[in-house]
């Protein structure tokens, strides 16, 4: 019986009641901040997916590429000046227009940049952008951001539809919506609530384009998709990022999707659908998902690494300027140094140790060494040969080390508001200090709340802007003195975290 159906329908052909096979792929990446590979060049890299894109276009099968959002920042190139401008993701819209990208919607890092910037990011963009819940805030009211060439301007539009047609002519709409999570308020755009969005801009879909299957670009957290998925059961599929680690699931009828950031892997979903002959009957869908991880197995396509090149010397040069050695390998380790963010932001690691220790050394008279792991951008693994460069591709913000004496109730307050924190980027790493059970150790000798000890951090923790740690800040009671590093030395560690920890990877060479 198992084979009798199959072997009936090669007999009787198509079975009636419904159109030929109509089929299409889209190969989807999310949460790209490197225009090259990682891991000392074995995984990852754009242009390898480019290639791959290259290949998967000559089987003549229609392909869509999109990006659901988090490309624009952070950066170690958006602190570099290129004529006369902070780069602020420009080298990302060159290389997203060289892999030809389809259609991107936004995720929360485009809002890193000012909004001028972001405006110039979307101007140089050659693909689509759709938002169904992201809107810019006006001297007029909210409206939609779009792209301009300053005579003509297109609004983003809050949904499309896509015609894929088969041999036979046979068409298939295919709609997709695009949402971004609302946990954060961008000062130039107001995000509304994703689920009723999604719902509206589905119903659009359905009945202004006959819409006949809906597709979803989205940048929430998971829980986030799944309240999505939920409230929007017509969603086939929802393309999301966001955490950077790959992940699927089934909610309902509904797949969820997210591939591991930087391209080290990347989806292709392959859809192969039947019509109906009567338009209110429910149509065939055949859906997979593959999670593709990507390898210097795959060639490079030469534009997209043209673009890495390219913006590799400017970054270079423009480091070389502001006084470091870019190449320069300070550090040779066989240990795996781990930057992932998945890491550094749940527990303590021997990277964030060692950059703990780098900002404690900075300053002498310090007793321990603190940051948020925020602050660690790399998202990477990292052995072997460690260049300046790879430095600055960690700790890409800059920023000062300062040595701040506080009591040791301060201390531990800070401390526990590190492991509140844990999963962000304020969970805190940290050199000299340890928890065993309940209690702090500050080198080895139980922390007493009354008494004065000096940490050595970076200013921004300074500034009371990280979360659950407004309270840190020059002017707190409990805090007695703050040293900054004096700026008339230039050869102080301190002046920049990334000298510090550069000072501290040669020290540790025998
Ligand atoms: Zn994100």
């Amino acid at each position: 019986m198992k084979y009798l159906i199959p072997i009936l329908f090669l007999i009787l052909g198509n079975p009636s009641g419904f159109s030929q096979k109509i089929t299409f792929r889209i190969l989807q990446f999310n949460d790209i901040y490197e225009t090259g590979p990682l891991s000392g060049g074995k995984e990852g890299g754009p242009a390898r997916v480019a290639a791959y894109r290259q290949k998967l276009l000559k089987s003549g099968k229609p392909l869509f590429t999109v990006l659901p959002g988090d490309f624009l920042s952070p950066s170690v190139m958006n602190s570099v000046v290129y004529q006369d401008q902070k780069v602020k993701g420009r080298q990302m819209i060159e290389l997203l227009n060289a892999m030809q990208v389809d259609l991107v919607t936004f995720g929360n890092h485009e809002f890193d940049l000012k909004e001028t910037e972001l405006q110039a990011r979307i101007n140089e963009s050659q693909f689509a952008w759709i938002s169904s819940n992201v809107y810019q805030k006006t001297p007029q009211g909210l409206k939609p951001f779009e792209k301009t060439d300053g005579l003509k301007s297109d609004p983003f539009l809050p949904c499309t539809t896509l015609v894929v047609k088969n041999k036979k002519g046979q068409e298939l709409k295919v709609g997709f919506v695009g949402v971004t999570l609302s946990g954060f308020k961008p000062a130039y755009a107001e995000i509304k609530p994703f689920a009723e969005a999604a719902k509206t801009f589905v119903d659009t879909l359905k009945l202004r384009d006959q819409a006949q299957l809906i597709l979803a670009l989205s940048h929430l957290n998971i829980e986030e998709d799944r309240e999505l998925a939920k409230a929007v059961p017509a969603l086939k599929l929802i393309m999301g990022g966001h955490e950077h680690q790959a992940h699927t699931e089934m909610v309902g009828k509904t797949r969820i999707a997210k591939a591991d950031a930087n391209v080290r892997s990347i989806y292709l979903h392959s859809f192969s659908v039947r019509l109906p002959k009567t338009p209110d009957a429910p149509l065939k869908c055949k859906a997979s998902s593959k999670l593709k991880y990507i390898s210097d197995k795959l060639p490079e396509e030469p534009k997209t690494a043209a673009v890495d090149k390219k913006w590799k010397q400017i970054a270079f040069d423009s480091f070389r300027a502001q006084g470091f050695e870019p190449e320069k390998v300070i550090y040779k380790t066989e240990t795996s140094l781990e930057g992932l963010e998945a890491s550094v932001r749940n527990k303590p690691t021997n990277l964030g140790g060692m950059i703990a220790k780098a900002y404690q050394q900075a300053f002498p008279e310090a007793q321990a060494g603190l940051l948020n792991s925020g602050s660690i951008r790399i998202d990477d693994n990292i052995s072997g040969d460690i260049t300046e460069y790879d430095v600055l591709r960690i700790l890409p913000f800059g920023g000062k080390v300062v040595m701040v004496e506080l009591s040791g109730a301060l201390l531990m307050d800070i401390l526990k508001a590190g492991l509140l924190n844990q999963g962000s980027g304020g969970y805190l790493q940290y050199a000299g200090l340890k928890q065993e059970d309940q209690d702090w150790y500050i080198q080895q000798e139980k922390i007493n709340p009354e008494k004065y000890y000096t940490v050595a951090m970076t200013d921004f923790l300074l500034t009371g802007q990280e979360k659950n740690l407004v309270y840190l800040k020059e002017g707190n009671p409990q805090i007695r003195r703050v040293v900054f590093p004096d700026p008339s030395d230039n050869t102080h560690p301190g002046r920049d975290v990334r000298f510090a920890v550069i000072r501290y990877f040669q020290d540790l060479n025998p």
